[in-house]
Formats: structure tokens, sequence, C-alpha cells
């Protein structure tokens, strides 16, 4: 089985769409990993809802997006490899007995067949556009779960940024003219160790990029991945040619 899955397609468009998180499922070898089936479909398993709107999104912009189609409990895709968080012991409260005590070739087995083959469908894409001269925004889908240690989250979303935040404003400028309640590096802010895949793809390139958070009790069902991928996929564009009028060619 391969990690990865990859939707929409590429009619040289500038949208590169990635979900590091939309995945579910856990290889064979592990069984489940000690923990139940109503655990696993937390927010600490995956990133409830992100899957329809991902590929919602890459249909209608049209876009290509790569998703990682194992669980973040077997090891987690926006960590570098080795990171305290890169295989979690405990998530939110739940012990995950399945990953206590691993040793280096057990977490490395899961490296090799799960994080490095996700990263490098991502890599060998940038690639392409970059030698067919094409240019490219990376975005970068999550959700968020609304109550975390008994505090709940105010943003219908968030935009999250670090080292170039230019497109960022302008996509929190659009959200927010919608009349919703955004979160500016809300409820996570974007950093090298807190992050992996926005850092290595697009900040190390110097690809403009965006990573944003919807919050799942609105994208859970059906009708709110479609609505937040029209949205998205109506918005997106729209923030790339202000992207491209304020600060020139993009690329
Ligand atoms: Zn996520």
């Amino acid at each position: 089985m391969e990690s990865f899955s990859v939707y929409g397609r590429d009619t040289g468009g500038p949208f590169l769409l990635v979900s590091d998180h939309a995945g579910q499922a856990i290889p064979d070898t592990l069984g489940d990993l000690g923990v139940s089936a109503t655990e696993r479909a937390r927010h600490i398993g995956w990133d409830i809802g992100i899957d329809g709107v991902g590929r919602g999104l890459a249909e209608a912009l049209p876009a290509l997006l790569i998703e990682q189609v194992f669980s973040r409990l077997v090891i987690d895709c926006n960590r570098a490899p080795g990171h305290p968080t890169s295989i979690v012991r405990e998530s939110d409260g739940t012990a995950v007995p399945g990953n206590q005590s691993l040793c280096e070739k057990q977490s490395g087995w899961r490296e090799q067949a799960i994080l490095h083959p996700y990263h490098a469908r991502i890599r060998t894409e940038l690639d392409a556009r970059k030698a067919r001269g094409q240019a490219t925004c990376l975005i970068a889908l999550h959700s968020f779960t609304p109550v975390m240690r008994g505090y709940a989250r105010p943003w219908h979303a968030g935009i999250l940024h670090n080292r170039d935040s230019r497109l960022a404003h302008i996509m929190l400028e659009l959200l927010r003219g919608e009349g919703l309640c955004v979160g500016d590096n809300e409820p996570y802010a974007l950093t090298d160790t807190s992050d992996y895949t926005v850092p290595e793809h697009a900040e190390r390139r110097g690809l403009p990029y965006i990573e944003i958070e919807i919050r799942q009790d609105l994208i859970t069902a059906p009708e709110g991945q479609a609505e937040w991928a029209a949205r998205l996929a109506r918005l997106l564009p729209a923030a790339w040619q202000t992207f491209g009028e304020r600060y020139g060619d993009a690329a």
C-alpha cells in the first residue's frame, strides 16, 4: 500500500495542495496500535473533514492534491523524522500502547514506509514544476479540534505562517472579509519545530505558501466540506492575483 494518494490534476495553475493528516490507515503489521476505533476516529488520529475539503478543492481549482493515507498516530508527517512528537506515546489524554519504547529499527521502518515516500512525492512534484518553469504556491491543509483542554476555540479557521507572511496576510484579510473569525498564527504558530512540510518544501525553496487550519465541527459533514472547498477555490486564486499585483512575478 502506497503511503500517499493523489487527487485532482495539474492544469498549469500555481497551487499544489498537500494534506499531511488526511488519512486514518494503519499498516497491518501494527494492528490497531492498542487504540480503540472510537479514539482513533478523534482528532488525535487524523484531521477530521480535511479529506473532503482537499479533494473538493483539488477538483474545483483544479490542482493536484497529495494526501498522506496513514494515521498521524503511526507517524506524524508534519514533523521532522526523529522529532519528539513524530511518533506520539500519548495524544490529548489518550495513550498509544503501540508507540511505547520503539527501537530504532521500528521507528526507522515507519519513516521509510510512510514519511519519506510521501515527502518524496511532494519533492518530485515541486522539482517537475520548477523544471518546466511553473510558478508554485504550496497550500498545506489541516483541521483542528474545536475544544482543546477545556478551551473552546473561537476561530473558524487559522492561517499559519513564519518566514514569508505576504500571501498569508492577503488570505487572512480575504477570509475575514467573509465575516469569519480567522486566527493569525492561531490556534498554532508555524515554526521549524512544530511543522515540517512547509519549512521543508516551501520555505527552504523560497516558495510562497499558505498553511490553513479549519475548525473540525465546520467540516465534519459533506455539506461543510463542500462549502469550504468552494470558498477556498474562490479565495485562493483571488489571493494569488493580489500577491502577483503587489509583489510582482511570484516565482
Ligand atoms: Zn493537521
